[in-house]
């Protein structure tokens, strides 16, 4: 955890010469991109892997470890609204919240979000999105939030999967 920190410091002086985290690569972002083209003149389908690239872009340090294979989807219901559903399953990796050690949990996702075409952009409020004709369109905010809303708020293993060591030391400290 200290290396961590240090090695952020060090990044940080540097001016990010090197990257702050290996893991995953920025233009992995990319496949997160509609172009305008799609998005505006017909329905569209499309499979979106996503893996830690969207929490570490989001600075969402709590997840460890994601698998989720989506499937996109756009229906256009008007020439200036089309709504896009998002539907698949996966896997993300957190720490339990009685034992502490990493916890895998299998998610549903399912959600879908309006994009507005108008004069004026503006950006997604949890339900809708309003873009200027030719803009693209980057669905990584709204593939996020539906992910995080379906997270289970319980976060725990099956209680005979948890760390024994951490149990006994709860359950020592509560007696
Ligand atoms: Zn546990």
């Amino acid at each position: 955890m200290v290396m961590v920190l240090i090695f952020e410091k060090v990044c940080k002086i540097k001016k990010n010469t090197i990257p702050l985290r290996p893991k995953a690569h920025k233009s992995d972002m990319k496949r997160y991109v509609i172009d305008a083209q799609t998005v505006q003149q017909s329905d569209f389908e499309f499979e979106l892997q996503v893996g830690m690239e969207l929490f570490e872009a989001m600075e969402m340090t709590d997840i460890s470890g994601a698998d989720f294979k989506l499937t996109v989807s756009g229906h256009k219901e008007a020439s200036n609204r089309t709504v896009i559903e998002l539907s698949g399953e996966g896997t993300a990796v957190t720490a339990c919240d009685r034992c502490l050690d990493d916890v895998t949990l299998e998610v549903d996702v399912e959600a879908a979000m309006t994009i507005l075409f108008g004069d004026e952009a503006k950006a997604f409020d949890g339900e809708q999105v309003t873009l200027q004709r030719g803009d693209e369109l980057n669905i990584a905010q709204f593939v996020y939030d539906s992910i995080m809303l379906d997270l289970p708020i319980v976060r725990v293993h099956d209680i005979e999967d948890c760390n024994p060591d951490m149990i006994a030391r709860i359950s020592g400290k509560m007696e």
